[in-house]
Parts: C-alpha cells; sequence; structure tokens
C-alpha cells in the first residue's frame, strides 16, 4: 500500500518502521534519467520507479527504503538524491545499543552463522 512499509520491512529492529523517517527524495532539476538509482536498489524493495515520459527516476515507495542506507545517493553521478539529516536515526541506533538490543540481536545472528565468528588463535 503506497506510504506504508511492504509487509517484509513493516519493522526495523523491532520499531515500527512507518514512523521513521527516512527515503530518499529526487531533485527532479538535477536527475538527468540514467536510471541507475533504480537498479542500485535492491529488487525486493524497489523504492524507485522510471517515468519514462519524463525520462527521470522517480521515489514510489519511500517507506520500504533500508533505514540508514544512502546507497543510491552515493551512486548518484549528478548528485540528485538526498535523505533527511541522519542524526534521528543515530540516536535510535544509540537506544539499541544502550537497551542491549543491539547485543540480543548480534547473538542472535552469531549463532544463526557461526561462520561469522571469528575465535582468537589460543
Ligand atoms: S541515479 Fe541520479 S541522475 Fe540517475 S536517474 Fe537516479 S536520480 Fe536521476
Ligand atoms: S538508500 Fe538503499 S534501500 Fe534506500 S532507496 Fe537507496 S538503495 Fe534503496
Amino acid at each position: 500500500m503506497p506510504g506504508e512499509a511492504k509487509p517484509d520491512f513493516s519493522k526495523w529492529h523491532g520499531m515500527d518502521r512507518n514512523a521513521i523517517k527516512w527515503g530518499p527524495v529526487i531533485d527532479e532539476t538535477k536527475c538527468v534519467g540514467c536510471g541507475f538509482c533504480v537498479v542500485q536498489c535492491s529488487e525486493r524493495r524497489n523504492v524507485f520507479g522510471y517515468d519514462e515520459q519524463k525520462r527521470k527516476a522517480v521515489v514510489l515507495d519511500p517507506e520500504n527504503c533500508m533505514v540508514g542506507c544512502n546507497n543510491c545517493q552515493v551512486a548518484c553521478l549528478w548528485d540528485a538524491i538526498s535523505f533527511p539529516d541522519a542524526s534521528g536515526i543515530r540516536d535510535l541506533a544509540k537506544q539499541l545499543v544502550e537497551s542491549g538490543k543491539a547485543k540480543e540481536e548480534l547473538e542472535e545472528r552469531l549463532k544463526k552463522n557461526p561462520g561469522l565468528k571469528l575465535e582468537l588463535p589460543p
């Protein structure tokens, strides 16, 4: 549904994704329509669409953007993509670290993926 994250992305570390302001904005005056942002974003998320008439990329579903990602902004050679100030996301990250939630998630991740755990040599 437009304006809401897909069910797969509706939570960010347990928080309501729809309540988090994070997603790309395209400056139409700078966009040259190369389309790289469309293919740079993951196919599962498909945040961008492409307007064939205007020959420009468009943001379809900003709520499906991964919180904290700015991959497409970095990749846009014409600097046509911007994001909100990241300090709000850093505040949320701080809460996750200080509450111990980040540690819990790390432990679960390492349990599920033992190959990520590097043992120090004896
Ligand atoms: S990468 Fe930049 S210039 Fe290219 S279509 Fe996307 S916004 Fe426009
Ligand atoms: S920041 Fe990442 S997830 Fe968000 S729209 Fe850009 S490429 Fe997609």
